[in-house]
């Protein structure tokens, strides 16, 4: 330990640069323009780790650095993969949960953490049209856990046997249904739960890239004749690629005929349950034996932070619970994370979520997911003007797009977004959501984006397009 541990000045700087940040960055290139070598040859440089140096100058230049070496998400001309600008108090959390470093595994070990979570959680909770009282809740660090989570309570509940003897205990093949356009989160899912990817069962979409009920049921149908056990049926409110929202009453139904586990991945769209005018897009999503809904998506706070819920908090409890000797035992109504999800040690990471929406209230919260839901709806509404051709269909803040001339085969996606990503005004992509054609996407990911913001990727897009 040194002085700088204690210096003032490097608080000041950190201060400031949380202060001016949020402003500053609209000026910068949405895309970095640097090496590997170039910021290796610095690091080499200016941190061999052979002497201590103050907090004073260290924090500025690994500011510099993360300013100047980073695609900037938080750029309100990110059209990007669904990574938020975020809330100064967001910030401010994620610095407490450093700071007081609470380990929110045991309860006992932090009161405050985890009854702000419980809380934050039930709010979550209500507005997807779960009872909080009826449900097992925990934050994750993001979809991909709370995904996996959802596929082990499946398998616990469908096998009761599988906590101790796993896949093996059930006697049939498991299968998961995912559709085309659902999460690849579980492909990792099955991997890691020892199914393998032969479990996954991947069903066909419908002409508005919703999974297909009616193939839904005709392969499960056909998987169980063939000796397959449905495990588990994944809906997705909000698809990855194109943000569509399945038909998530239709699905249940299957679900509920073949006795499988239902899970919503609304990993992004289940925000929209937090806007009265927004909520109607994820109806159904009640219905879900578990939820995943990850804050870190359009809830604008900072990575990692999924959330889980579950209307069957006895089957968590049997999938994940172990008892630890070195722990002290919880006491009746305060449950131990630990005992009832994937993670052991345990980060504050529903702080952030928690002091969002204390500064926002719950109506600046819907502000926020309308007012960027606004710019989707006109985003697509200038794009159609000015020739391009939409291609999804979905209220969320998503646009999927070509154009007659890349349908001509005259240029690219890939050249599109080259071009618009090089020159470091707005950053967009491409994907493929059908076959072998790709569109371009882009998604409003910051509550701070305005109308002028999309006319310059508008300009952009044109530019790039002449080529
Ligand atoms: C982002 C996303 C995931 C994965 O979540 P992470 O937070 O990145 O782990 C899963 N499902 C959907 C639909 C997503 O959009």
């Amino acid at each position: 330990m040194t002085t700088a541990d204690r210096s003032p000045d490097a608080l000041d700087v950190l201060a400031r640069e949380i202060r001016a940040f949020p402003e500053a960055v609209a000026s910068l290139r949405v895309t970095p323009d640097v090496t590997a070598a170039e910021i290796r040859a610095h690091l080499a440089e200016a941190y061999p780790f052979d002497a201590a140096r103050p907090l004073d100058a260290v924090l500025p230049d690994v500011a510099r650095m993360l300013r100047d070496w980073s695609l900037h998400v938080t750029h309100p001309r990110y059209f990007g993969l669904f990574n938020p600008a975020v809330h100064p108090a967001a910030v401010c959390a994620d610095a407490l949960a450093a700071l007081y470093n609470p380990q929110l595994a045991a309860w006992a070990h932090s009161p405050a953490g985890n009854e702000i979570e419980r809380h934050t959680l039930a709010f979550v909770a209500r507005a997807l049209g779960l009872d909080p009282a009826a449900c097992a809740m925990h934050f994750t660090t993001g979809g991909n856990e709370a995904n996996q989570t959802a596929l082990v309570a499946a398998l616990s509940h469908v096998m009761p046997a599988y906590a101790e003897r796993g896949a093996a205990a059930l006697g049939e093949r498991p299968a998961v249904y995912v559709s085309t356009q659902s999460h690849h989160s579980f492909h990792k899912c099955v991997r890691v739960s020892g199914l393998g990817e032969d479990a996954l069962r991947v069903v066909p979409h419908d002409d508005r890239l919703r999974m297909d009920a009616a193939a839904l049921r005709a392969r499960i149908d056909a998987d169980r004749a063939a000796g397959w056990r449905p495990v588990l049926v994944v809906a997705t409110a909000g698809t990855t690629g194109a943000g569509i929202i399945d038909d998530l009453d239709a699905l249940a139904d299957v679900a509920a005929a073949c006795g499988a586990w239902y899970h919503v991945d609304a990993a992004w769209g289940g925000a929209a349950a937090l806007s009265p005018r927004l909520r109607g897009a994820v109806r159904g999503v009640e219905r879900a034996d578990s939820v995943t809904c990850d804050a870190h998506k359009w809830l604008s706070v900072p990575m990692g932070a999924g959330m889980f819920f579950t209307r069957h908090p006895e089957v968590l409890r049997h999938a994940f619970d172990v008892e630890a000797s070195y722990v002290p035992p919880d006491a009746p109504g305060r449950e131990d994370l630990y005992r009832g999800s994937l993670q052991w040690s345990r980060r504050f990471i529903g702080l952030k979520l928690f002091m969002t929406l204390a500064t926002l209230g719950a109506d600046g919260m819907a502000a926020a997911l309308e007012h960027q839901a606004d710019m989707g709806d006109l985003l697509r509404a200038r794009l159609r003007e000015r020739g391009w051709i939409v291609v999804n269909d979905t209220p969320l803040p998503l646009a999927c797009f070509t154009h007659p001339r890349i349908r001509a085969g005259e240029r690219t996606t890939a050249a599109v977004v080259s071009a618009v990503q090089a020159r470091g005004h707005a950053w967009i992509s491409d994907v493929a959501l059908t076959g072998d054609e790709r569109v371009l996407r882009a998604c409003i990911t910051n509550y701070k984006t305005v109308p002028a913001d999309l006319e310059i990727l508008l300009d952009e897009l044109d530019r790039a397009l002449a080529g």
